[in-house]
């Protein structure tokens, strides 16, 4: 076993702090890998604050994670000491059901295994990338290409996966008119995909304070949604919107937004159900749907995309005796768009 440092919640009402964890010794198929950079999601708050279920504290959270092979096990065959990988918010499912076999291991219907807080396949409770170094197994550890950054890297691995995936698969593209709900640490990095696959992008946002970064970031137009005339302007005219918003919204006026045939897709999750009137669907053969981050093979395909486009997250990097302050920055929407934490500071 190796012991690290770890920043992490010992309860639900207590500020994160300092602490060690312990990560298993490596096996065969397993990689050891030195974290340089760990972006903060907002799921983040939400786990260690035990606000969806019961967490199993101490509990350092994190699955926004860049760095370099330390060392592997001697089955490995995909990744080398010393190369620049990732790991996202999974690091292991059963591999052998019909979603795991389709690359959608996602879905596995034994349930993936969550970055932290979740029982890993050996029975131990997994631990975050708030720490200086995790253990995973190969076939769960990205390659990060060279022309990525590790920091603006990190958050590609929730919050670019959680975007790109939606896009790809309501084929965004030339031609086609994308909305995004929110220019948050989702709704940014969803701009600059979208726009980098050649869709027209509106941004959808509250208000218009944000404007100039959305533009500048790869939006065709800005609206606020606090403007009544703004559903009225845009009636019938996206073929996809994507919602990255975790709050009520009014859904029916969403999807008078729609085109024939489009889709709102929610890849932010409200505590409580939204409601939908059944007449906003049929009118236009319109969807309203979920997705939930994508499979490895798309996650190694995203950043394989984001390289080749030169994106990376827009990002704020902390040390770590800054993170109970990004906390609450994120809890305010004070953050443009992704606070990363140097884990050299742990
Ligand atoms: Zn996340
Ligand atoms: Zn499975």
């Amino acid at each position: 076993m190796l012991t690290v440092n770890a920043y992490g919640a010992t309860s639900a009402t207590e500020p994160l702090a300092p602490m060690t964890i312990e990560r298993r010794d490596l096996g065969p198929k397993d990689v050891l890998i030195e974290i340089r950079y760990a972006g903060i999601c907002h799921s983040d708050i939400h786990t260690v604050r035990s606000e969806w279920g019961e967490c199993p504290y101490p509990l350092a959270p994190g699955h926004e994670i860049a760095g370099v092979v330390a060392e592997v096990g001697a089955e490995v065959t995909k990744h080398r000491v010393g190369d620049r990988v990732g790991v996202g918010c999974m690091v292991n499912s059963c591999g052998r059901c019909v979603n795991c076999e389709k690359g959608e291991e996602q879905f596995c219907v034994e349930g993936n295994v969550q970055t932290y807080g979740s029982i890993d396949r050996d029975g131990t409770v997994t631990q975050g990338g708030y720490s200086t170094h995790v253990v995973v197994t190969e076939d769960f550890v990205l390659r990060i290409p060279d022309g990525l950054e590790l920091d603006v890297a990190a958050p590609l691995l929730c919050a670019g996966i959680t975007t790109y995936s939606p896009l790809r698969h309501w084929n965004a593209g030339p031609g086609k008119k994308v909305g995004v709900v929110g220019l948050g640490g989702l709704g940014h990095m969803a701009v600059k995909i979208a726009h980098a696959m050649g869709a027209e992008v509106t941004v959808l946002s509250q208000s218009l304070k944000k404007q100039e970064d959305g533009l500048r970031l790869g939006a065709d137009h800005y609206h606020a949604t606090s403007d009544p005339e703004t559903f009225q302007k845009l009636r019938g005219s996206f073929d996809l919107i994507v919602n990255t918003v975790s709050a009520q919204l009014p859904i029916d006026s969403y999807l008078g937004l729609l085109a024939v045939d489009g889709a709102l897709v929610n890849v932010g999750a409200p505590a409580e159900p939204l409601s939908v009137n059944a007449f906003s669907l049929i009118g236009g053969r319109r969807s309203f749907a979920g997705s939930l981050i994508g499979g490895i093979r798309e996650t190694q395909e995203m950043l394989d995309f984001c390289a080749e486009h030169g994106l990376g997250a827009e990002i704020e990097v902390i040390p770590a005796e800054r993170i109970n302050e990004a906390y609450e920055r994120v809890l305010a929407s004070d953050v443009r768009y992704r606070f990363v934490i140097d884990t050299s500071t742990l």
